[in-house]
């Protein structure tokens, strides 16, 4: 058996146990090429710690994604669109799908909206500390998915619909174009060579490390909300308290691609942010949807329900989309959600047939039980399970309600069509709070889905794309916008699948503008050097000066 045939053999044996999906596909016409890679190949490059180190087992692919999220998956399909022969995922945990399980199909961009005017939105939520270029590709990008979706999932890949469905279609998609998706293996390194491109990804499997070289390689690992060291970097009060303050929704990650990349020279982008769900009932566990009236009424863009710390204090107006973020501010990170039967009332006027008092009976018992809910005549029996002082929480109910006699809320101004009373008992209150999903950043990329260094040097043949990725979000966020983040996701997705098969074009240039003169060997035989270093004697500002100021003689407020 030759050298490439005993390979072969070696990681179809030893990977059909954990992979996900047709392994089949391994000893198929494609896979007779999994070691045959384009002109632009690394794989004669030296890899700087083979002599040293030993794997229980070596493969070598064309792509190689580490995670099988929606980010992940995407730039596998992608790649292998774009005439990839063979692309592999690793997965460290036992089934793909990661937080994109909990994510939506996005819908299609609505097209009365520019993109000029979603560029200035996006760049405005982050303050423009976003990267620009990289946001405005992104948006280039978002207009695609739909269609790109539907192309190989047809009608299942309606915009909007949860419970999976996305990652079900995109695997799916793997499986039709035989990408392996290699569960239970966890990509721990990266390896370089001596021109600064990644050539391979160390990754631990059943407690035996294999390598695994490739061409390209996309991390695509989910973020930081699981790693102690990041929160406490980028998550300005983030104490050892957090879990049991704040919930959190989303799976712990540890930043493992974070880590890799930046071991390789990534630079950190700074632009990070997190997620929280939305403030309806994050610490009921059970299914949100055996509530429908409850989900209503608690939810805080629909209904006018009042907030309460578990002092008793008011402290938002509650409408706002980004309220959620107020609650952060709170003794105990507490919120409790305020109704009465007016409200209720007043919801029933608006959603006849859907929100009655008759259907709300009907669903509060389990709350009750579960002690997420209250239902009370009295505000000193609501002072004492919240937890605060009855005389503080009467006077705050007060106030807000000589707010909606004077028609107007002189204190957090909320809209005039939303201040509704709280006078008629019995009042329904409801325990929230804040759960965090996800991280997003901090990896620095170029608008093409490279990762750079912090000089904004691409790292030949390694991309990043979904929550790992920084430049798109900064500071807190909340889930008003229901695709913000998976279109993103699936967007860097598109882009990093495409560069990484770029790599693969070995002598035409590669289709990246950061590269606009080289072709992709010439990039990985290090034509392209990647210090970033400034010529001996350049002059620079001195650190932590101010930029020139224009002498125009413009004044900037
Ligand atoms: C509860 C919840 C609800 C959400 N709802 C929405 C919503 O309504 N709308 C919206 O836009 N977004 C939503 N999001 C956010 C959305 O899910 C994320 O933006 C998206 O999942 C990010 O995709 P990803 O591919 O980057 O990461 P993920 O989908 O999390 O995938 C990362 C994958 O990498 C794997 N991995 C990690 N480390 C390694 C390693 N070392 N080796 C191998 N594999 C590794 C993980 O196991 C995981 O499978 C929600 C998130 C949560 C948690």
């Amino acid at each position: 058996m030759g050298r490439r045939r005993f390979l072969l053999t070696a990681a179809a044996t030893s990977t059909s146990a954990i992979a996900y999906g047709k392994l089949a596909g391994l000893a198929s016409p494609d896979a007779q090429n999994i070691y045959a890679v384009a002109n632009g190949s690394n794989a004669a490059a030296e890899v700087k710690d083979a002599s040293s180190a030993s794997y229980a087992k070596k493969i070598t692919t064309d792509v190689v994604v580490v995670g099988s999220g929606a980010g992940g998956m995407t730039a596998a399909i992608r790649a292998k669109q774009r005439g990839v022969k063979n692309v592999l995922i690793l997965e460290k945990r036992a089934e793909p799908g990661g937080n994109s399980l909990f994510a939506p199909i996005p819908k299609k961009r609505d097209e009365k909206t520019s993109k000029a005017q979603i560029f200035k939105a996006a760049m405005e939520s982050t303050g423009w500390r976003g990267d620009p270029r990289v946001i405005g590709t992104m948006i280039d990008k978002s207009e695609e998915i739909a269609d790109w979706l539907k192309g190989f999932a047809g009608e299942a890949a309606k915009g909007g619909v949860y419970d999976g469905k996305l990652v079900k279609i995109l695997r799916d998609e793997c499986d039709r174009l035989g990408i392996q998706i290699v569960c239970d293996t966890r990509a721990k390194k990266l390896l370089k060579n001596e021109n600064n491109a990644v050539i391979a990804v160390v990754a631990e499997q059943r407690g035996e490390e294999i390598k695994v070289e490739a061409t390209s390689t996309v991390l695509a690992t989910g973020g930081f909300l699981g790693d102690p060291e990041y929160m406490k970097k980028y998550f300005p009060i983030y104490d050892d308290n957090f879990s049991t303050e704040i919930n959190t929704e989303g799976l712990l990650y540890t930043a493992d691609g974070i880590r890799m990349a930046l071991e390789t020279g990534a630079g950190d982008d700074g632009t990070i942010s997190f997620a929280w769900g939305s403030n309806k009932m994050p610490f009921f566990k059970g299914d949100l949807k055996k509530f429908p009236v409850v989900s209503i009424l608690t939810d805080n863009t629909r209904t006018p329900a009042i907030w309460v710390n578990n002092v008793g204090v008011r402290f938002t107006n509650e409408p706002e989309k980004n309220a959620t973020n107020a609650i952060y501010r709170q003794p105990n990170k507490s919120c409790f959600i305020m109704i009465d039967t007016g409200t209720v009332e007043y919801m029933a006027g608006k959603l006849p047939g859907l929100v009655s008092l008759e259907t709300l009976q009907q669903e509060i018992p389990a709350l009750i039980d579960a002690d997420q809910a209250l239902v009370t005549d009295s505000v000193a029996a609501i002072a004492a399970w919240i937890g605060g002082k009855r005389h503080i929480l009467q006077n705050h109910v007060d106030t807000y309600n000589k707010c909606c006699e004077k028609g107007f809320d002189d204190i957090f101004y909320r809209d005039v069509d939303m201040l509704v009373p709280l006078k008629k008992p019995p009042f329904y209150v409801f325990r929230s709070g804040l759960a965090l999903r996800n991280t997003h950043g901090p990896l620095k990329i170029s608008g093409m889905g490279s990762i750079v260094s912090k000089w904004d040097w691409p790292i030949p043949a390694l991309m990043a794309c979904g929550a790992d990725i920084g430049g798109l979000h900064a500071n807190l966020l909340i889930d008003g916008d229901e695709s913000h983040s998976i279109e993103w996701t699936i967007a860097s997705g598109l882009r990093a699948g495409e560069n990484a098969a770029a790599y693969m074009n070995g002598n035409r240039p590669v289709q990246v503008f950061e590269f606009p003169k080289y072709t992709a060997k010439e990039v990985m035989a290090g034509h392209y050097k990647n210090t970033g270093e400034l010529p001996a004697g350049t002059a620079m500002p001195p650190s932590g000066s101010q930029a020139p100021r224009s002498d125009s003689g413009t004044k900037y407020h």
